[in-house]
């Protein structure tokens, strides 16, 4: 093909290539910057049955950043948290979840239906002006020229190709974004399967109870979820010679939810068989191709992670394709997307998979603990997690810390103020004095004006930061860093704002 033809494509700034949650988060956060997106989705409609059926505060401030948190939250319940019990249903280890607020100005945990999570995710698409969706649209071709990026596919019995500046891979554990690049998967080590059984109850059963009840048993360990209004989950772990088609019988399934409930108190929705498995794609970006969400990992969902660890993908690469493509920052910072995330999410599948091996393995309390603790403490928290390798200024620890999200004084939550630009806050008189970026990048906040935001600086011991879209540090000003704000701007402006 020559040049003229490639230039005669209709050409995006940005392709996705599939509408799972990962990419339907990052379409509608795309569309806050205004890029013009293309999302090419094989299937017609959303998929009607749940996958996951957990959420983190993470992913909640992150559908608040693109106007649906009000809309999810109301679909969604408050997770209790979970037990985990051995075959006797004796206790072995708590993992209560908060039911107040936490730092990041959400709950830390929700139980959710996967399809009102996307139906959601889709109405905001459906507002975006500058996104465009085709649905029953396959990709079949990815091809980076250089200059831009070729995509094929088949839509409406036709083949089609489209140019990009960008394709985004979240097309899921088998992404053809992923195959056309120079990666491999690393194989951590887990592999197992598992039967999943979701079932409408016909009525409530407010005797079954609101936690998660993970049962650890050597020879069948299983797990019982409580969704919202009606849904119920249970999980349980197959044997290597139990087939399929012998597993999702009713002869297998009902023996195993008695006595919880019997074939008169609900239907049987959807019973399918799934590998667990924990992979890492060795890269994330390769030219103008990257991947995120199931096609960059997998992990067993004992943590509820894997999609929560998609939407902090998509957080993480947004504002860095709108900073190339908008702000005139070196195409270089899409690298960091790969050293941010890469190492950062290893940590979720670690834990998921320990979480998984303790299911199989442990006999007692005390097993369990030091399985999720080294320390063996008897009660497991949260992953809380600082980026590792994190773009900003040299030899600033703060770069890359996760930030929790205080209340302005105006009551509004401080990532409404941001609307998807940076933050730099500081004093007041500081902020005066020096040359802060467009209006359009950053938002300017006076910390002293703002009594829980000076609470959280007196906290970190500093007086001023630069502070991400995505809610982690770009940069602070403390007894660490004497250049003051001036020295955080000027390398703001080298790395993000060219
Ligand atoms: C039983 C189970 C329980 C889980 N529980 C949780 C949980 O509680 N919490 C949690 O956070 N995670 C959980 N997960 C993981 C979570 O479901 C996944 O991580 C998440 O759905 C991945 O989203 P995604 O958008 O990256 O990929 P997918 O949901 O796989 O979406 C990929 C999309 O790409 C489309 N596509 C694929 N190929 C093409 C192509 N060539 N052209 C066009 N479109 C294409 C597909 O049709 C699909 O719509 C669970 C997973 C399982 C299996």
């Amino acid at each position: 093909m020559n040049n003229s033809d490639v230039s005669r494509r209709p050409h995006h700034e940005v392709v996705i290539v599939g509408l799972g949650p990962t990419g339907a988060t990052l379409a509608n956060i795309l569309a806050g910057y205004g890029l013009d997106v293309l999302v090419l989705e094989r299937e017609e409609s959303v998929y009607p049955l749940p996958r996951a059926v957990h959420f983190d505060d993470e992913a909640m401030r992150v559908f608040q950043s693109i106007g649906l948190a009000e809309g999810i939250g109301r679909d969604a319940r408050v997770n209790v948290g979970t037990k985990f019990v051995d075959r006797d249903q004796k206790l072995l280890l708590d993992w209560p979840r908060p039911q107040e607020i936490g730092p990041l100005g959400w709950y830390p945990s929700y139980r959710f239906h996967q399809p009102d999570l996307e139906a959601e995710l889709n109405r905001g698409i459906a507002a975006c002006k500058t996104v465009t969706l085709h649905r029953g649209a396959s990709v079949t071709a990815v091809a980076d020229l250089g200059d831009v990026v070729e995509v094929g596919y088949s839509h409406d019995g036709a083949k089609q190709v489209v140019t990009a500046d960008y394709v985004i891979g979240t097309d899921g554990a088998k992404s053809v974004v992923r195959a056309a690049m120079d990666c491999e998967w690393e194989d951590l080590g887990f592999q197992e399967r598992w039967l999943v059984i979701d079932v409408q109850l016909d009525k409530p059963r407010p005797d079954l109870g609101d936690f998660t009840i993970q049962t650890c048993d050597r020879d069948r360990p299983t797990t019982y979820v409580r969704c919202p209004r009606e849904w119920r989950r249970w999980e349980i772990s197959l044997w290597p010679e139990e087939e399929a088609d012998d597993v999702t019988t009713d002869e297998f399934i009902w023996p195993r939810l008695r006595p919880a409930i019997t074939p008169d108190e609900g239907r049987i929705a959807r019973k399918a068989v799934y590998s667990f498995e924990s992979k890492l794609a060795t890269r994330w970006r390769e030219g103008r191709l990257m991947i995120a969400g199931d096609a960059a990992h997998l992990m067993p969902p004992f943590l509820g992670q894997g999609m929560c660890t998609g939407i902090r993908d998509v957080a993480n690469l947004a504002w860095k394709l709108a900073a190339v493509l908008r702000w005139e920052a070196p195409d270089s910072l899409l690298d960091s997307y790969e050293s941010e995330r890469r190492e950062h999410t290893r940590t979720y599948i670690e834990t998921a998979v320990r979480v998984g091996e303790m299911m199989n393995s442990a006999e007692t309390a005390e097993a369990l603990t030091h399985a999720i603790r080294p320390d063996g403490a008897a009660q497991m928290n949260s992953i809380s997690r600082d980026l590792d390798h994190a773009i900003g200024p040299p030899e600033d620890e703060m770069s890359g810390m996760r930030m929790p999200q205080p209340r302005l004084d105006t009551g509004e939550l401080l990532g409404d103020a941001m609307a998807g630009r940076f933050a730099v806050i500081g004093p007041g008189e500081v902020l005066e004095k020096v040359t802060l970026p467009p209006e359009n990048i950053a938002a300017a906040i006076s910390a002293e004006a703002h009594p829980e935001v000076a609470e959280v600086f007196s906290d970190l011991g500093i007086t001023a930061m630069i502070l991400r879209p995505d809610f982690y540090c770009f940069g602070s000003v403390g007894p660490q860093n004497s250049g003051g704000l001036r020295d955080v701007l000027a390398e703001f402006k080298k790395q993000v704002h060219g």
